[in-house]
């Protein structure tokens, strides 16, 4: 399997309290904020580098310099990890994807797509929940369509239908995340999950 999960305190500290059913949208917020930055360093850590001269205070030596990356976020629930990834990396070229999924079949339907130049591009989409793998599989369609490199998805978290879905749809495709779950309940919620992410963002009922 492609997937990654992060075994670090810190993304355990905020995973906790996107769980808890208590915590408010502001305070969510920065807890995804916060658990995406620990999710950025490994989903980066093949990146390619290259080559570049300095020059120090003291003398001149070898620096890197990033590759071309991008990110992809899935609207909406991708936007609560958007702001960590322009933090570590402020030149990062923007694409959203808008998918919503049929309340009954769970299928991914598209209602919004705006992809930056992806060729050579080493590209993170931003998928919170990896739920039925649907959304996120659609996505990876998209980014390959238009050249991209390499694909590394950052979760929060993933059920077992979602990185099935994905192994057999993109084997390619790096999933790095903070939870791995049980399971979908028969409404496709992952659980124990963290219920709606995108409501719990922005506060909708
Ligand atoms: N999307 C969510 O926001 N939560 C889930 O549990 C599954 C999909």
């Amino acid at each position: 399997m492609n997937l990654t999960v992060i075994d670090h305190p810190l993304t355990r500290h905020y995973l906790t309290i996107l769980r808890d059913q208590t915590t408010q949208p502001e305070e969510f917020r920065n807890a995804a904020r916060r658990l995406t930055y620990t999710l950025v360093l490994e989903a980066t850590s093949r990146v390619p580098l290259h080559k570049t001269e300095i020059t120090t205070p003291m003398e001149p030596t070898t620096g890197y310099a990033l590759g071309n990356v991008v990110a992809v976020a899935v609207l909406r629930a991708g936007l609560g990890m958007l702001d960590a990834v322009l933090d570590l990396l402020p030149e990062v070229g923007v694409g959203f994807a808008g998918v919503q999924r049929d309340e009954e079949t769970a299928q991914p339907q598209e209602y919004y797509a705006k992809l930056p130049d992806l060729s050579e591009a080493s590209v993170l989409i931003l998928e919170p929940m990896l739920a039925t793998g649907g959304s996120l599989s659609w996505a990876c369609d998209k980014v390959k369509e238009s050249g991209a490199l390499d694909i590394t998805a950052l979760c929060v978290v993933t059920a077992p239908d979602g990185v099935s879905r994905m192994y057999k749809d993109h084997p390619d495709v790096r999933i790095v995340a903070a939870s791995h779950d049980r399971e979908l309940n028969d409404q496709f919620y992952i659980v124990p999950g963290l219920g709606d992410m995108g409501d719990r963002l922005f506060g909708t009922p």
